[in-house]
């Protein structure tokens, strides 16, 4: 394939057209190539197009790929839901966590991080639409979840990460709102915070515009997710 059909550079293409869009430099959003279910052939062909970061669900897939893949330098993203007795691999072999939705597992992560690698990078996942279903914190307990995971040690809480209810643009696009304004309020307390980890294939350009700093693409990249 070549380099300008790739879907990587197509998608690269619209991630700039979206931030032109909303007058934002395309710099300030990073890619994160959601690979579940993907081979580590599939990874590493787009790590030969320069994709580095890789989002993850499930632990065990994960850790097959990223010992396959060892020696390329890759930064995963672990994105799934956490299981409490998974948080010491997770806590080992992630660069970043986006779904800490609760201190006990802030907590866990913390304590196993080890100590020879720098702080694990997190990520709150807030339950916007505060569906029974989704995991995430309720918007009301955000603030108090993000002060209590700043005094942990060996972790370095970098914004907010939400999957609105797959729903109409118009639906998102409020949800990204809300989650882009609780943000900026932590802000206040907490200038560090500089993620917000929102939008997938399919409303991407809509959370560019409201100020995702990070957006998730499987779909959009891989085409549609085998059966698991
Ligand atoms: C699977 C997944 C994605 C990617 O979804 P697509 O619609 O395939 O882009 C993004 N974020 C999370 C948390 C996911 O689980």
């Amino acid at each position: 394939m070549s380099e300008t059909a790739s879907p990587l550079n197509t998608l690269r293409q619209s991630i700039a057209a979206a931030c032109h869009q909303a007058s934002r430099d395309p710099e300030t959003v990073t890619l994160l190539a959601v690979s579940k279910t993907r081979s580590a052939d599939e990874v590493a062909a787009l790590a030969d197009q320069g994709q580095h970061h890789f989002g993850e669900n499930y632990l065990q897939e994960a850790l097959d790929k990223m010992d396959a893949l060892a020696e390329r330098g890759l930064v995963w993203h672990f994105i799934g839901p956490i299981q409490s007795n998974k948080t010491r691999d997770i806590a080992a072999r992630f660069d970043w966590v986006h779904s800490v939705d609760r201190l006990k597992v802030a907590r866990r992560l913390s304590e196993q991080r080890p100590q020879t690698l720098p702080p694990l990078q997190v990520c709150i996942q807030v339950n916007v639409d505060d569906e029974a279903s989704k995991s995430g914190v309720p918007l009301e307990g955000v603030a108090e979840l993000a002060k209590a995971i700043v005094d942990l040690p060996n972790l370095t809480l970098r914004g907010l990460m939400a999957i609105p209810r797959a729903d109409s643009d118009d639906h998102n696009r409020a949800a990204f709102r809300q989650l882009a304004m609780t943000l900026s309020q932590l802000r206040n307390t907490m200038p560090a915070l500089d993620t917000l980890s929102m939008g997938m294939s399919a409303d991407f350009g809509v959370a560019i515009e409201e100020g995702a700093t990070l957006v998730r693409l499987g779909t959009a990249l891989f085409g549609p997710r085998p059966a698991r």
